[in-house]
């Protein structure tokens, strides 16, 4: 037997309906689904929703361990999304480093002339490294930067420094504040 709603006048089977002892019918006169968007707006308007947070507070006054057990699927079910969440951003982030790293060497490989002691500028960046072992930040940076907007400078031994990573954001590619930097023996 179906069972016309009041409310989307659509035809659908008695179990598209809830029960209500005090009808005539037994049934509610709106679908569940109407139901249920009438209980959602219901709970919008302000009153409403100030009533139904005391409520719940009291409620959860009375029941701490159903509570806990609610927060805990509450966790569980956030733990699964936020998983989702960072998995989602650290494929679109690998993708922005790997584009960015590919960038910067691109732009060392043009930056770097014939002469340039590699060696020497390999040992650089080596001893870099040993610094991060400290835990600090050290970066190897263009004393000159080679993508400056007025001066350009070489990658090469010469035009290197060990810097904190502080230091090299603050300099940001101008050429000012060199001092502080662990400059490198000629
Ligand atoms: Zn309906």
């Amino acid at each position: 037997m179906t069972v016309v709603c009041s409310k989307c006048l659509e035809e659908k089977p008695e179990s598209g309906f809830h029960k209500n002892k005090a009808a005539p019918s037994g049934l509610r006169l709106e679908c569940k689904a109407c139901r249920k968007s009438i209980g959602m707006n219901y709970r919008k308007i302000p009153d409403v929703a100030q009533k139904s947070a005391v409520r719940i507070s009291e409620w959860v006054k009375k029941n701490p361990e159903s509570t806990k057990a609610a927060q805990r699927r509450h966790a569980e079910k956030n733990r699964e999304m936020r998983r989702q969440y960072s998995r989602l951003y650290q494929k679109e982030h690998r993708a922005q480093d790997a584009e960015r790293s590919a960038r910067q060497r691109a732009e060392i490989k043009r930056a770097t002339p014939n002469w340039a002691n590699l060696d020497y500028i390999a040992g650089i960046y080596e001893l870099c490294a040993l610094f991060r072992r400290t835990g600090l930040d050290w970066h190897v940076d263009h004393i000159i930067p080679i993508n400056g907007k007025n001066v350009v400078g070489f990658h090469v031994e010469n035009n290197l420094q060990i810097l904190s990573a502080i230091k090299n954001i603050s300099k940001g590619n101008r050429l000012n504040d060199l001092d502080g930097g662990c400059l490198l023996p000629a």
